[in-house]
């Protein structure tokens, strides 16, 4: 069975987890995070050249198909934000969206930077990859919902909000947005994504392991994927969370 895992940091990982998405998967979507402390705009430049250009390097090499979503992150703003620069580097082949992006503690500048890479996100018509943080998730997402509503783009299926549980797929199905599960210790295990899977069907939902430098499991994608087949879910749905629906919304050639 195909498997995307939609939704890694590839940079802040060995030589060896490279090797073991090429065996065991078909692709994967890396995202720009916050691997240093925000100081300037050329700090960002520097993390998204290493992403577009390191890692899809070796990644290509190893026999890895990895796709690239750069954006701002909340935790990564700095004093001197330039979207022009971040504009430039979407109209790279590689790029497949605007990502990561979204609220961490939902300050006013946070909120502003997250409105203008949506903006820029449905301009360039680029999926968008929205994070939503650990602590306050609820709160966080309602007030992420918010600020979609409040720019019209409560119907955009090209929107993914990240990191779903339980609680706030509830808030999110209302929408038409997409939503990201992911098997992480301390985010869903597999079991959990079975019990939502049952109860939602597939249609909306993509997998991923978002894979960092936090605590991670590189297969987990897979893993989930085993453990759907195990607990009988249908093939289709199957395909759906884990391919077909990560293949359409960020149109990937593969
Ligand atoms: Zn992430």
């Amino acid at each position: 069975m195909p498997i995307i895992d939609s939704h890694i940091h590839i940079d802040t990982r060995p030589y060896e987890d490279f090797e073991k998405l090429a065996i065991n998967l078909d692709c994967a979507i890396t995202m720009a995070h916050d691997p240093l402390k925000p100081y300037s705009m050329d700090i960002i430049r520097a993390h998204f050249d290493k992403i577009l250009y390191n890692e899809v390097q070796k990644a290509n090499k190893i026999g890895l198909k990895l796709f690239v979503c750069l954006g701002i992150h909340p935790r990564m703003i700095p004093a001197d934000v330039n979207y022009n620069i971040l504009k430039e580097y979407l109209k790279n082949k590689d790029i497949v969206g605007v990502g990561e992006i979204g609220l961490e503690k939902c300050t006013k500048e946070e909120i502003e930077v997250f409105e203008n890479q949506l903006i820029m996100a449905k301009e360039l018509n680029l999926p968008a990859v929205v994070h939503t943080p650990r602590t306050n998730k609820y709160e966080t997402t309602k007030t992420i919902l918010e600020v979609i509503e409040g720019l019209n783009l409560n119907n955009n299926e090209n929107i993914i909000i990240e990191h779903c549980t339980k609680e706030t797929i509830k808030m999110i199905y209302d929408t038409n947005l997409k939503m990201g599960l992911t098997v992480q210790p301390q985010k869903l295990t597999p079991l959990d994504v079975v019990d939502i899977v049952k109860q939602y069907g597939g249609e909306r939902f993509l997998l991923n392991s978002d894979s960092s430098s936090a605590p991670s499991d590189i297969l987990g994608a897979p893993k989930t994927v085993l453990k759907m087949k195990i607990n009988n879910i249908d093939k289709e749905i199957i395909e759906m969370i884990s391919y077909n629906n990560a293949k359409e919304v960020f149109k990937l050639n593969i």
